[in-house]
């Protein structure tokens, strides 16, 4: 039995996940301390990158938006904007959209 260093419980060695840098070989903290507080961990970095990208975005929208426009005039631009078009016609989503542009245009003709 081996006591875990975050929540105090005596808990069975597998419990624990094998950490080769500590006495016994097994990690201070038991499997389920150790997962919430990667957790925790993953959630506050992906907080802070989403704060950090809207931040970033509604500061500099402008920027960006100019910026688009300069790419989206360059010949690179251009060509990776038709890839990325013709990519996404191709794909399920692009094709199931046209589909769906497509229905509904007939649905307002009939209409008409
Ligand atoms: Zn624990």
């Amino acid at each position: 039995m081996k006591q875990c260093g975050k929540c105090g419980v005596k808990k069975e060695a597998s419990a624990f996940y094998k950490n080769k840098k500590t006495k016994d070989g097994l990690h201070y903290w038991c499997k389920q301390c150790l997962l919430k507080r990667v957790k925790e961990l993953y959630l506050l970095k992906h907080q802070e990158k989403l704060e950090y990208h809207s931040d970033y975005r509604s500061k500099n929208r402008n920027k960006i938006e100019s910026h688009r426009k300069i790419w989206a005039s360059t010949d690179v631009g251009k060509a990776s904007r038709k890839e990325s078009n013709e990519k996404y016609a191709r794909s399920e989503k692009g094709i199931t959209k046209h589909k769906e542009a497509q229905e509904r245009y007939c649905a307002k003709k009939k209409e008409e």
